[in-house]
């Protein structure tokens, strides 16, 4: 069965989404609101051994990108040595990646993107699609799928009720530093669960070190109030914040060029409508996790390649939708129940603090003793691009 396809979003499950539906035979063009320019493009993100596997299904190889991770060191802010867990799964190693030459990489893929064209509505029209755009200008095609991210406008065309973003009471900066040795081995994260932040950095086999920083911030804040925040006063507000913490942060911030201006975390509830007639979303627009897992991007990709397996597969588009929903709901949600647990951990106050470091220090422990991995079975996840979709019985 072959089709078109009006792609919404250009991010990492959009051109995710396009690579998959040419594999498949279908064609698509990918819709992109913005200019060339990434949102956030200043970050980085890791790619675990499930995304990519994800992108190995596409033969996408991201090895040119960035740099092995292969695991991360968890201590606390007094310095003590909580545990540490592998980001591999075999021979495959996780990657982490500048999230600007990641949304390059994909968009290179020879792919047919049309840049300023934001999705404002769509409908069905019986044996298709229409989408209009915030330009005046519409597209039709036989499906639209909405890779248009957290705040997307395709998850609101599906089903008006469907829930916005939740602020997750943290914000997000960062940047990268030059000339300050951490010790560390070079490639692995160290995440420092600090008395009054939560601070990971990994450096860079050429000695830059990357580095985040997650604030916690009850209220949240407007564009306009984080925008406010001056270089000086993050430099500022972080020192403080890890005045009192063991470990190198204070050198890595005093390092650092440009401090990343900051965005607000957030996640989306439980979207209980994927799709509708010949409409569906996927990646963030579907089921944002809270960046602390470490798995929105691995999702995204993760649900492109099922998405166009399913189509490829299945006798028809709604068949098709159907059977992506009961492949890829369950594994989803259960990411997203970790990724909360795993944030709210670093939004805790001083007081639930050492409490914390306890469970995760006796939770690490138990790991090591008995060979269990929390995220093991998130990494092994695997896709099989030839093998037919088999829907559970
Ligand atoms: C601080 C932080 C750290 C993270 N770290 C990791 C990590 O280590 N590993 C990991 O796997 N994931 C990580 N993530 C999550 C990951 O970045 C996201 O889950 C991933 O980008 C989701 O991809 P997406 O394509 O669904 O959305 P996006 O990448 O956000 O792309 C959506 C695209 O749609 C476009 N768009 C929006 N609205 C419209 C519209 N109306 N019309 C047309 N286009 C539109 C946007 O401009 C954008 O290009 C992190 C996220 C954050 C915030």
């Amino acid at each position: 069965m072959t089709y078109t396809a009006l792609v919404v979003g250009g991010g990492i499950a959009g051109t995710a989404s396009a690579v998959a539906l040419r594999k498949a035979g279908i064609d698509a063009v990918v819709y992109e609101a913005y200019d060339r320019t990434a949102d956030k493009a200043g970050a980085f993100l890791t790619l675990a051994p499930n995304a990519l596997d994800a992108l190995r299904a596409l033969d996408l190889d991201v090895g040119g990108l960035g740099f092995d991770t292969p695991g991360i060191t968890i201590t606390s802010g007094s310095g003590r040595r909580l545990g540490e867990l592998a980001y591999r799964l075999g021979d495959v190693v996780s990657r982490t990646v500048k999230r600007a030459d990641l949304y390059r990489y994909l968009r290179d893929q020879d792919l047919h993107l049309e840049y300023g064209k934001r999705l404002t509505g769509a409908v069905a029209t019986g044996d298709g699609v229409r989408a209009t755009f915030s330009d005046g200008s519409t597209a039709e095609g036989d499906l639209l799928i909405g890779a248009d991210g957290l705040r997307s406008a395709t998850r609101r065309v599906i089903d008006p009720a469907a829930p916005g973003t939740r602020y997750t009471g943290l914000l997000n900066t960062g940047g990268y530093a030059r000339g300050v040795a951490t010790g560390s081995e070079p490639g692995m994260m160290q995440a420092v669960f600090g008395k009054r932040c939560f601070f990971v950095y990994t450096a860079h086999p050429d000695g830059e070190v990357w580095w985040a920083a997650n604030p916690a911030q009850a209220t949240e804040l407007t564009p306009a109030e984080m925008a406010a925040i001056s270089q000086q006063e993050w430099r500022t507000r972080l020192s403080d914040l890890f005045r009192h913490d063991h470990g190198p942060a204070l050198d890595i911030i005093a390092a650092t060029g440009e401090i990343f201006a900051g965005w607000s975390s957030y996640d989306v509830p439980r979207v209980p409508v994927w799709h509708r007639d010949r409409m569906i979303v996927i990646g963030d627009a579907a089921h944002a996790t809270a960046p602390s897992i470490g798995q929105g991007a691995a999702m995204a990709i993760e649900d492109a390649v099922v998405l166009a397996k399913c189509l490829r597969d299945s006798p028809g588009i709604e068949a098709a939708f159907r059977a992506y929903e009961v492949l890829r709901r369950g594994r989803v949600e259960r990411v997203v129940a970790q990724g909360n647990r795993t944030g709210g951990w670093k939004a805790l106050s001083p007081l639930a603090r050492v409490p914390r470091d306890l469970i995760m220090s006796l939770a690490m422990k138990h790991a090591a003793r008995t060979g269990t991995d929390p995220s093991r079975w998130i990494y092994e996840h695997r896709i099989d691009w030839d093998r037919p979709i088999a829907l559970p019985a």
